[in-house]
């Protein structure tokens, strides 16, 4: 039997990655705002292979009321994987990384919600995976900010998220499944337009300068992961026909 490890596998072909991408290119991405009509804000994101669905809902009243704050509303974030979204079954349920998943998600996405504006409730956004290729949770945080958005909860700013590795001594923006699983380093992080960085983690080695570069990469993957978000909402919001306001009307308000 031939086990697979970077040792054995071969990472590009022809310059190219196995996916066809170069060493810099993000994966295709798909965003869909307003899916879910029960839920007050909803986004459907495609990263590639992953195929993620964001459901927010609130502010609402919080249950159990012990975790009620004076002063602010708490964000709670459930990350769960579908069984049927990965090759084999997957047990259903929480477990170990996706409790890890679910709190390092909500710490990137709760510098930008302004919770002050709600004491004493809850806003809880569920992100449900239902295909994965790696990156399952930076299309997550992807889905989660734009259906935030589309909840009309007050941000600061989007939240984007990319993730760069290192394949064959190689950095690469954004690793598909071979890439993750097989491949030297995985750096996943998240940020503000303005460059703030809400989320860092690495998987791996990698030296001063590969990880000044991969860096350098996942922050322009962010880039144009949030130009996907933001044309994305604006398109959402250009279907909806707004009633024209009477001179009276804006006269009052
Ligand atoms: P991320 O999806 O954010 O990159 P990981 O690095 O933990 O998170 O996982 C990488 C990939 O490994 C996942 O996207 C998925 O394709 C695969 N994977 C994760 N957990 C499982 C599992 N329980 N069974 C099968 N494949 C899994």
């Amino acid at each position: 039997m031939i086990v697979m490890d970077e040792s054995n596998i071969s990472f590009f072909k022809d310059g190219l990655r196995l996916d066809g991408r170069r060493a810099d290119e993000v994966r295709p991405i798909k965003i869909e705002v307003g899916v879910l009509a029960r839920a007050d804000g909803s986004c459907y994101v495609e990263m590639g292979g992953n195929k993620v669905i964001a459901a927010v809902y609130g502010p609402r009243e919080v249950h159990p009321r012990h975790l009620q704050e004076v002063t602010r509303a708490i964000v709670r974030y459930r990350y769960n994987m579908a069984s049927f979204s990965v090759e084999e079954r997957k047990r259903p349920g929480p477990d170990r990384r996706s409790y890890e998943l679910s709190k390092v998600s909500r710490e990137a996405l709760e510098p930008v919600i302004l919770t002050s504006y709600f004491p004493r409730s809850v806003i809880d956004v569920f992100v449900e995976v239902l295909q994965a290729d790696a990156g399952t949770r930076t299309a997550g945080i992807n889905a989660a900010s734009v259906a935030l958005a589309d909840a009309g909860i007050p941000m600061k700013s989007m939240i984007s998220s990319c993730a760069a590795g290192k394949v064959g001594d190689t950095i690469v923006l954004d690793p598909m499944k071979e890439e993750d699983n097989f491949g030297q380093a995985d750096m996943p992080i998240a940020m503000m337009p303005n460059g703030e960085i809400t989320l860092m983690q690495m998987d791996g080695r990698l030296s001063p300068d590969e990880f000044r570069q991969a860096m350098e990469m996942a922050i322009r993957g962010c880039k144009e992961i949030y130009e996907v978000q933001r044309k994305s909402l604006i398109e959402r919001y250009n279907q909806i026909e707004m009633e024209p306001i009477s001179p009276q009307e804006v006269e009052s308000q």
